[in-house]
Order: C-alpha cells, then sequence, then structure tokens
C-alpha cells in the first residue's frame, strides 16, 4: 500500500518505521526541518526494543508537498493536535477521492478539522495504545508494545478494515471497532485527568494519585468528559474509567511515569495538547449547554503555565 506518515515525530516514526520494513511503500511528511534533513542524510535511526536499526525512508518538508509525486492510498496523521490543521492544509495536494485518512493522534473532536479536506467516507478514526518517544532529529526510542483501535466515519466499513489488515500485517495490531468514539473518550479521560493535573502540580501519577484529594478531582472531571460524551452517543463507563485512571497511580508499574504533557512542557518546554483534550471538552460544554468548570480551570492553569515558562 502507498501510505503518508503526516507528521513523522515519535509515533508517526514508529508507524512509518514498521510499515516500510512491512514492505510497504511509506513516505514521511513533517513540519520539523532538521528531522527530515536528517532521516534523508542518514536515514532514520530507531531504538527498537533495544536494537538500534536505521532505516532509509524518503522524509519531506510539508511545505513541499506540491511538487511530490506520490499518489497515497493511506494517510496516517501524526501530528499534535495544534499541527493538524496546518497539515491537512499542506498534504491537500496530494489526496485523491480514494485516499484514506486516518487520524491517531489522542484528544476530541480532530474530526471537525479532517472533514474541510477529506470527504466524510475517507476519514477513519482510531486511538492507539502504541507509545514511542522522539530523543533527537531523526532519531526515536520504540519500546514495547500497542494496538490500534479504528473505525470509518462514514458508510466505508470495507476500506477500514482493509486498513486493519495492513497495520496489523505490520505487527501493529489493529481491530476494527464498532464504537470508536467510547474508546476516544476513555482515553482522553485518561489524558485528561494525569496529563494536566500531574503537569500543573508537578509530579507523577503516583505523587498525585496519593493525595486526598485525587479521588474527587478526577471523578468531577471525568463527570464533565461523561456529561459530552453522552452528547456525542459515546457510551463511556464511569466506573471502568475511574479504575483505569487509578491504575495509572501504582508505582509498581506506571506510577513513577510523567505523563506526556509534563514531558511536552515542564521537561522540552513545547506547547501542550490542552485545548484538544479538556479544552474539547469545554468547548463542546458551551455547545451543548453543559457546565464543564473542572475542565476550564485545568485548561486555564496549563496555558498559564505555559505563559510563564514563555513557551510559544
Ligand atoms: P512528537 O512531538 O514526537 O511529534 C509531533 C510533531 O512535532 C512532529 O512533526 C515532530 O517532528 C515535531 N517535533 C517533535 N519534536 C520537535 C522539536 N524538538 N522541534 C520541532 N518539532 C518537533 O509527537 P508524538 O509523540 O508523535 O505524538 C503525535 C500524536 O500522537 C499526539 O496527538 C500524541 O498525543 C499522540 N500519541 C502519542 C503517543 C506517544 O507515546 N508519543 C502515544 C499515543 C498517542
Amino acid at each position: 500500500m502507498n501510505i503518508i506518515i503526516a507528521g513523522a515525530g515519535a509515533m508517526g516514526s514508529r508507524f512509518g518505521l514498521m510499515l516500510h520494513k512491512a514492505g510497504n511503500d511509506v513516505i514521511l511528511i513533517d513540519g520539523w526541518a532538521d528531522h527530515v534533513n536528517q532521516i534523508n542524510q542518514a536515514g532514520l535511526e530507531a531504538n527498537f526494543n533495544g536494537e538500534v536499526i536505521i532505516e532509509k525512508l524518503p522524509a519531506y518538508h510539508q511545505t513541499d508537498c506540491q511538487s511530490i509525486d506520490f499518489s497515497a492510498d493511506l494517510v496516517i496523521l501524526f501530528t499534535k493536535a495544534m499541527q493538524l490543521d496546518g497539515m491537512m492544509q499542506a498534504i491537500q495536494p496530494m489526496l485523491s477521492e480514494k485516499t484514506q485518512v486516518l487520524c491517531l493522534l489522542n484528544g476530541i473532536g480532530h474530526e471537525d478539522v479532517i472533514k474541510n479536506y477529506v470527504p466524510y467516507d475517507n476519514i477513519l478514526l482510531g486511538n492507539t495504545m502504541w507509545t514511542a518517544g522522539i530523543e533527537g532529529p531523526g532519531k526515536v526510542k520504540l519500546f514495547g508494545n500497542g494496538s490500534i483501535d479504528l473505525q470509518n466515519l462514514g458508510e466505508n466499513r470495507a476500506s477500514a478494515e482493509q486498513v486493519v489488515e495492513v497495520l496489523s500485517a505490520a505487527d501493529l495490531n489493529a481491530r476494527y471497532s464498532d464504537s470508536i468514539l467510547s474508546s476516544i473518550y476513555k482515553k482522553a479521560c485518561v489524558n485528561g485527568t494525569m496529563n494536566g493535573l500531574c503537569t500543573i502540580l508537578d509530579t507523577n501519577m503516583a505523587g498525585f494519585g496519593e493525595t486526598t484529594v485525587a479521588d474527587s478531582i478526577v471523578e468531577s472531571i471525568v463527570a464533565e468528559f461523561a456529561a459530552i460524551a453522552e452528547k456525542e452517543h459515546a457510551h463511556l463507563n464511569v466506573d471502568e474509567v475511574l479504575a483505569q485512571i487509578k491504575t495509572c497511580y501504582d508505582r509498581s508499574t506506571i506510577g513513577l511515569h510523567h505523563p506526556s504533557m509534563y514531558q511536552d512542557l515542564i521537561t522540552n518546554h513545547r506547547l501542550t495538547e490542552i485545548d484538544y483534550i479538556n479544552g474539547a471538552i469545554v468547548r463542546k460544554g458551551k455547545e451543548y449547554g453543559i457546565a464543564t468548570p473542572y475542565c476550564s480551570f485545568l485548561t486555564d492553569l496549563v496555558h498559564a503555565k505555559e505563559q510563564i515558562m514563555g513557551v510559544k
């Protein structure tokens, strides 16, 4: 299959690399010039479960899409949420009426951006449990296992199932889902609590979870997500979500880990995706007439922190 990875940071590099190794024709498109140049000069270097590998993959800067001669069957979107609209504009010349577009970003409501550029029937939404880290231009760290759930937005289930096959043939463990919005909301609840709270409180997940107020804060935030999910016809089992969040506090497993938003802002001084997690709940709350004070306050606090740190 001819595949464009649009947004080839940590996750895009993982998917690009694994799909390329499985025999697909893959190109990477990205907005970070140093990263693109390094991949083209020296290849994409990955620490792949402890083994260092280098793969030659064609990479292009997103401003060059007009001149790329590549007919894509599938685009996999892996920008950060705030980069999505710019990437969609950039790749538009490369999309045909047959190109399927799979969005695997974290967060809620990305389909509202994508449908400005892609026919509704060609949009696939997904949720992934794979992880990845970027160590510098052209260099990624890919450890552990993961999975992907995905579903077509429109009527085109056959295309979604074909994409599932291609991803699974690359050992990416994909499954067709009948309820992708529910999975997306479920993951957004974990991100919508752990990410912002650990970032603002400057702690890891166990540190937050062991405070006496953790449960009540988390329950209040999840209640806001659940109220919006219901309006969007995405069933959310609140008890199950709360139980999953509590597993994040376990020091013997992932509790000592700082969530990705902490790493973005506090460690790497990069803007966060808060507007597409808690901020999306606030926006949708306004549309539906639902109060979302906890998500609103947390979104404001994270923006204040970004500004105090001078991150742009
Ligand atoms: P990433 O930050 O590694 O890459 C996103 C974009 O930022 C890429 O275009 C990349 O080139 C660019 N970028 C990265 N470092 C940069 C730097 N120092 N200077 C300039 N540009 C830089 O993001 P990601 O982790 O691949 O995440 C992509 C999407 O997938 C997000 O929505 C994220 O929430 C989601 N996600 C990530 C993980 C994970 O483990 N990383 C897991 C599941 C979902």
